[in-house]
Formats: structure tokens, C-alpha cells, sequence
């Protein structure tokens, strides 16, 4: 039987979510209370939230010293105020939460045993996302299926940042340098004895969804060009095909016109021809781009996020 007390943060981002911060305090304090043998820290990341969403964190950290409060310059995202969060954590583990309740806190205190138990990482796993909007979910399982297939990290499907790590898994993380940090990739590449719990996503608690579909499809790109060089490889392949496929053509044209002579046809054919394959160019073009834009924000070194104060 474990006696001794361990340390676990909590490390939870928040953008403009003031209706949220008291109905989250509320739900999660009594949660975490429960687990025996446990010195909790709340590490709240306030991403530059435009409104009270800073007053009320640090409200509750006069309440309660269990919270420490990062706030970040500006809006960094979601990605980078997880960022903060781990690199301010300091405990034996951490576990990731959103801000809104829709990863349900009862399933921390399963995270906890199964850490206990001896896994490094603790994902939580989406069984019914009927609270996403079926679009949502189609995408989501296109994302998934092309991922796996075009990149060497598998990413396990139906699992967000909800999840507990043990020390040895941040301390790893926290080797990965990039700028551009595409998360559950990154969580995925370090890998670690890992362990899946179920749980079902409920609906939001309070306010809406931070990311539009547009910011999502965004985000898909990134996971493409982080993880895996396909895309840009597949070009070369599709160029090759069709030059060996012009090759042969312009040789059966030769060859025609030697038997049959010239009748002058083929404007049609030509004008397809053209824009068919400028198009295919200007896509390949925008491809490498892709990948261009990416080594130069990596080249900068900028940091992922700028800390204007920290509470606690
Ligand atoms: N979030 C953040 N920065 C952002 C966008 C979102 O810190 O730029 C936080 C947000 O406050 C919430 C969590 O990330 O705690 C998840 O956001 P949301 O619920 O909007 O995402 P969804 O659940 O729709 O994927
Ligand atoms: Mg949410």
C-alpha cells in the first residue's frame, strides 16, 4: 500500500472563459480532495484572455494557494499555454485538463490508480463524441486514418490532451524544441508505458468553442507536415508519372504524324493539358511552402510563449 504523498499538478489553459472559472473551481476541488495522498498544485494558464477570465484566477488564488496563475502577453494558443504550464510544473506528474468540463474530473481520480500502478501515461478516451457535431467527427476520424498512414508516429485515435504524465514523460517533452507544437503528436512521439482510460465528452459547461473550422483545418495541416514528409515526396512521384506519361504521349504523336501527316486538331486537348498540369505546379509549389514556412519559423527560436507574470 502506497503511504507516501506524492505531488500531481493540474494544468488547465484558459481563453476568455469567465462564466467558467467558479463552475470549474466548484466541480474540481471536491474531485481532487478525494484522492487520497496527493499534494495537488492548479497550475491555470490565463492565454490572453480579453476578459475577467485573469481577475477571477487570481481571486481564487488569494482563496486558495493550490493555484498558481501563469499569464501569458497575449493569446499563444492552446498548444503553447500547455507549454507554460508544463514547464512551470515542478510535481511527480501532471495531468491535462480543459477549462470547460468537458473532460469529466471523476476520471482523474482512475488516472491516478493507473499511474499508481505504473503507467507513464494516462490517456483519456473519447468513447461517444455525440456531444461534436457529426461533422466534427467524420473529419476528426479522416484525420486519424491519412495521419497513421502517412507518418510514423501513430497517434492514437479518439484521445485529446486529456491525460496524466509521469515526471519521466514531461521531462522528455520538454526536450522537444520545435515552435510549431502539434501536441498529440508530440505526446505520441515520446511514447512511454502507456494506458487508456474511456470516458465519455460531454457537452461544454459554459461559452462556446474556441476553435473554428477553419482553425481546424489548420491544425489537421499541421499535424500532416509536422509528423511525416509525404506530402512533399508524393510531387515527385506524381511529376515523375506524368513527364514519363507526356514522354510517351509526345512519342505516339511523333510517331502519328510520321504515318498519317498533320491535320492541325488539338487546341482542346492542349489547353487541358496546360492548365492541368500548372495547376498540379502551383499545388506542389504550395506544398513545399509548407514545409519552407515551417523551417523558418524554427530558425528563429523564438519562444513558444512570453510570461508577463506568474501569481503564486
Ligand atoms: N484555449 C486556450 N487558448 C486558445 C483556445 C483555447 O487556452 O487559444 C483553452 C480553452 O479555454 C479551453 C481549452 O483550451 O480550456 C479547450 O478549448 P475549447 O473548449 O474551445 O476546444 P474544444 O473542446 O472545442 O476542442
Ligand atoms: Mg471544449
Amino acid at each position: 500500500m502506497i503511504s507516501v504523498v506524492q505531488t500531481i499538478s493540474l494544468i488547465v489553459p484558459f481563453y476568455n472563459e469567465e462564466g467558467l472559472v467558479p463552475v470549474f473551481a466548484d466541480k474540481v476541488i471536491p474531485v481532487l480532495d478525494e484522492i487520497s495522498c496527493v499534494n495537488w498544485t492548479i497550475i491555470c494558464i490565463d492565454d490572453g484572455s480579453k476578459d475577467a477570465t485573469l481577475d477571477q484566477l487570481v481571486a481564487l488564488s488569494f482563496e486558495d494557494p493550490r493555484f498558481q496563475i501563469l499569464e501569458l502577453s497575449r493569446n499563444f494558443g492552446k498548444e503553447a499555454a500547455l507549454t507554460a504550464g508544463l514547464d512551470a510544473s515542478d510535481t511527480d506528474a501532471v495531468v491535462i485538463i480543459d477549462a470547460d468540463l468537458q473532460d469529466p474530473p471523476e476520471v482523474i481520480s482512475q488516472m491516478v490508480k493507473a499511474w499508481r500502478e505504473g503507467a507513464e501515461a494516462v490517456l483519456g478516451r473519447r468513447v461517444d463524441r455525440s456531444s461534436d457535431s457529426g461533422l466534427k467527427r467524420r473529419t476528426a476520424a479522416w484525420f486519424y486514418d491519412l495521419h497513421s498512414k502517412i507518418s510514423h508516429v501513430q497517434i492514437p485515435e479518439n484521445v485529446g490532451d486529456f491525460r496524466l504524465m509521469d515526471r519521466c514523460v514531461v521531462e522528455a517533452l520538454k526536450r522537444l524544441p520545435e515552435r510549431q507544437r502539434f501536441m498529440k503528436g508530440l505526446f505520441a512521439w515520446v511514447g512511454f508505458r502507456t494506458v487508456m482510460i474511456d470516458y465519455v465528452r460531454t457537452p461544454r459547461a459554459e461559452g462556446e468553442t474556441k476553435f473554428s473550422v477553419f482553425s481546424l483545418w489548420n491544425f489537421a495541416l499541421e499535424g500532416f507536415t509536422s509528423f511525416s514528409t509525404i506530402p512533399i515526396r508524393l510531387w515527385t512521384y506524381l511529376g515523375t508519372m506524368g513527364a514519363l506519361c507526356s514522354l510517351l504521349y509526345g512519342f505516339f504523336i511523333v510517331i502519328r504524324t510520321f504515318f498519317l501527316g498533320n491535320s492541325v486538331p488539338g487546341y482542346a486537348s492542349l489547353f487541358v493539358a496546360i492548365v492541368l498540369f500548372s495547376s498540379v505546379q502551383i499545388i506542389s509549389i504550395g506544398m513545399m511552402g509548407e514545409y519552407i514556412g515551417r523551417i523558418y519559423m524554427e530558425t528563429k527560436q523564438r519562444p513558444i510563449y512570453v510570461l508577463r507574470k506568474r501569481y503564486n
